[in-house]
């Protein structure tokens, strides 16, 4: 058969500095090279059976049909109630609410449909890798205000001085993905500062919400009342139940900013997988669910971590996230990119260089390991990484 011929225009790419994201290249490599696979942050084990069995169930009760654009009423009840258990405010599951396909999307549409061209949105670097793209396809222009290694903590003066006329958001990211930090109460409080006075929408990318450590409480903007008067929250429970292939996720925000959110999310993705948010409806009912997860998670960082001090590598502070990184510093003077695949290829243990999260290539020499795999995995996997 012949293949369609080539585009016959001249292209002009939208997004001209994008490749395909990090985290595929790696889990590609990784498949390639029969490597352990602590790259694109994944579990590697299952969920229980019984939630499979909620999902076939609801299937072959019928309801496989479109869900009302916003999610199914029980799933949007069931995070109302968890919100306000948790966080002490009360969103409306009718106009403050909306089930997305998973947080990717949730950004993307919170971005889109506020953004106009010219505006800028704050970013703290190293960023998740969508969050520019999406400022860049609404014809905005990110501005990028760092973490600095090694503590990654948020400069707030620096936030401060890069609002300006022309600041239509800050995108937040806690705890964050991929060092690994959380926020203090104090960072809300700041935050708050910063925006205080002025029509800047935050968008609070929190879907880690349920992985803190240490006895670590999560700073969610829904619990601050004066940021979730402006701010879209975005979680996702991918994360929260090990299914992060079902790609269903929800943000939170008051009612005229989910009144635009919606009109732009019905034309992107219209509505969510029915069956799946029936049964995470039902899943949800069960606290401990997730209340119990930081502490299923600090029992892998603290093997991983233990794996790690065998090795040359260095850890640095992990407070949350099923991210651990680590610095190579001792071991080698690669770019980050090259030694991950060298790792890939030759250990056989693949991770994420962290260069891919920042706009301007920089040498911090970290890479981030993915904990969210078996034990066996994690021990594996350190064992190989002490012939570093
Ligand atoms: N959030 C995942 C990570 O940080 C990746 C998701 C994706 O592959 N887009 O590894």
């Amino acid at each position: 058969m012949p293949s369609p011929p080539p585009f016959p225009g001249r292209l002009e790419s939208r997004l001209p500095g994008v490749g395909t994201t990090i985290f595929t290249v790696m889990s590609r490599l990784a498949a390639e090279c029969g490597a352990l696979n602590l790259s694109q942050g994944y579990p590697d084990f299952s969920a229980p059976p019984e939630l499979y069995d909620l999902v076939l169930k609801h299937m072959r009760a019928g309801s496989n049909q479109y869900a009302p654009m916003a999610g199914v009423a029980p799933l949007r009840a069931a995070i109302a109630a968890k919100v306000e258990r948790l966080y002490g405010t009360r969103y409306d599951p009718e106009h403050e609410i909306t089930v997305t396909a998973g947080g990717t999307q949730a950004i993307f549409t919170a971005v889109a449909c506020l953004v106009r061209p010219g505006d800028e949105v704050i970013v703290l670097e190293p960023a998740y890798d969508s969050y520019a793209p999406a400022i860049e396809l609404s014809g905005g222009t990110p501005v990028r205000v760092p973490l600095a290694f090694p503590g990654y903590r948020p400069d707030w003066a620096a936030v401060r001085a890069r609002v300006g006329p022309r600041t239509r958001m800050i995108l937040v990211n806690t705890p964050h993905n991929p060092s690994g930090t959380c926020w203090g109460p104090a960072d809300l409080e700041a935050l708050a500062a910063v925006v205080r006075g002025t029509g800047i929408v935050v968008g609070a990318d929190e879907v880690y919400e349920h992985v803190l450590f240490d006895g670590r409480r999560h700073q969610s903007c829904a619990g601050h009342p004066e940021l979730a008067s402006r701010s879209f929250v975005m979680s996702s429970f991918g994360k929260t139940y090990h299914v992060t292939g079902w790609k269903v996720g929800y943000v939170l925000a008051p009612r005229a900013l989910t009144a635009e959110f919606r009109k732009a999310h019905q034309f992107v993705v219209f509505t969510v997988n029915t069956p799946v948010q029936l049964a995470l409806a039902g899943w949800m009912a069960d606290e401990s669910r997730y209340l119990e997860l930081g502490a299923f998670y600090q029992r892998k960082r603290d093997l991983f971590r233990a794996g790690l001090a065998a090795t040359r590598l260095e850890p640095l502070p992990c407070e949350g996230t099923y991210f651990q990184l680590a610095s190579y510093a001792r071991v080698s003077d690669e770019p980050d990119t090259v030694l991950a695949e060298r790792l890939t290829r030759e250990l056989g243990v693949a991770s994420i260089p962290l260069s891919p999260f920042y706009a301007e290539p920089r040498q911090d020499r970290v890479l981030r390991f993915c904990f969210a795999k078996g034990e066996e995995t994690l021990q594996r996997a350190c064992e190989r990484l002490a012939r570093l």
